[in-house]
């Protein structure tokens, strides 16, 4: 395998073994959104000793705890922290989206009366 090979294949994730394990799979963005609905939730979990820090401090983005709180507050002003924040600003990606895309819609009467979205369904389908 060819360095060119190496870069393009696999989307840039450089361990992929790592990125494929199952036993520390972390949740996936659009559950992190639903948590982030609810973040009292998290703010008192009950002590479980098999988690670090007995669960006690927990980052609903990064969905990871720490050991104390002094390791979240570090945590915050990390890299890893802003940039999650910042993929997280964007509205998670829904299935309705993915059936818009590809010219489906929800036809129940409703957007049959007005709006550019009946215009835009129509124009699809005519196509
Ligand atoms: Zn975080």
């Amino acid at each position: 395998m060819t360095r060119y090979r190496r870069t393009k294949t696999h989307r840039g994730i450089r361990d992929i073994k790592r990125a494929k394990r199952t036993r520390a799979r972390t949740k996936d963005l659009d559950q992190i959104h639903e948590d982030m609905k609810t973040p009292e939730k998290f703010e008192q979990q009950a002590v479980d000793a098999d988690l670090p820090g007995l669960g006690q401090h927990y980052c609903i983005q990064c969905s990871r705890y720490f050991t104390d709180a002094g390791a979240l507050s570090d945590h915050y002003k990390t890299k890893l922290h802003k940039k999650r924040l910042k993929v997280l600003k964007e509205s998670p990606y829904t299935q309705k989206e993915a059936e818009a895309a590809a010219g489906l819609f929800t036809d129940n009467g409703k957007g049959r009366v007005s709006g550019v979205d009946d215009a835009t369904a129509t124009g699809l389908m005519d196509t």
